[in-house]
């Protein structure tokens, strides 16, 4: 999975000169250990640095939400387990963790549960906010130089990042995308020139990254 040398000096290149730095994080995030995790995010916010960046994820473990980012510029659709909704969806009111005295709805007294896709009803009210900074965030980078990381994501909910990333880089010609994954790392023919495909685990790819550009002094 390693990069060469070259590459590395490419992508840190990239890195350095990139206007918007975009960021998928997928299901590879949400299966890895707790060791594992807190080392990725931590090298993931040491390269994300200054940068104009922005955070998808489809994992609903909320352990992004340890690690130092701007929660302004992070975004969960499929939901994250600190937030609680009613199991009933009789409101779209959501609750965060401490604000939960007895577990059950105010409104109805169901019992309440995770506002995560896995709920029966998933009430997207949770989301939407933040999903609507980062339509905005988007609009900004059209034409403009964008880095895409997409890091671990399969096929789970392909429309969420894995497509419409495509569809960036189909788009917009100054935008270019790393897709890393164990399995899931082909690039389609028609960005093939913008997109680089990275078979091995994307958490490694970010702790290698990052050690390889500061041992390199390569950090923008
Ligand atoms: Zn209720």
């Amino acid at each position: 999975m390693d990069l060469k040398a070259k590459e590395i000096e490419c992508l840190a290149e990239m890195l350095a000169e990139c206007e918007y730095l975009l960021i998928g994080l997928g299901d590879e995030w949400e299966k890895a250990g707790q060791d594992e995790v807190r080392k990725a995010y931590e090298s993931l916010y040491n390269l994300v640095g200054q940068k104009d960046y922005f955070i998808v994820t489809t994992a609903t473990d909320a352990r992004i939400f340890d690690a130092p980012f701007d929660e302004k510029r992070i975004t969960a659709p499929c939901g994250n387990i600190n937030w609680f909704q009613c199991q009933k969806a009789c409101t779209k009111d959501i609750w965060e963790r401490d604000e939960i005295q007895d577990g059950r709805c105010p409104h109805c007294g169901a019992v309440l549960i995770s506002n995560t896709i896995q709920a029966e009803s998933y009430i997207e009210e949770g989301y939407l906010p933040q999903w609507k900074v980062y339509q905005e965030w988007l609009a900004k980078t059209l034409n403009r130089k964008l880095l895409i990381f997409e890091l671990g994501v399969g096929f789970r909910t392909p429309t969420v990042i894995r497509w419409p990333f495509e569809k960036l880089v189909f788009f917009n010609r100054s935008a270019h995308m790393y897709r890393v994954n164990r399995k899931f790392y082909q690039i389609a023919g028609e960005i093939k020139e913008r997109a680089v495909p990275v078979e091995g685990d994307s958490l490694e790819f970010v702790c290698n990254l990052r050690e390889k550009i500061e041992n390199q002094g390569l950090m923008c």
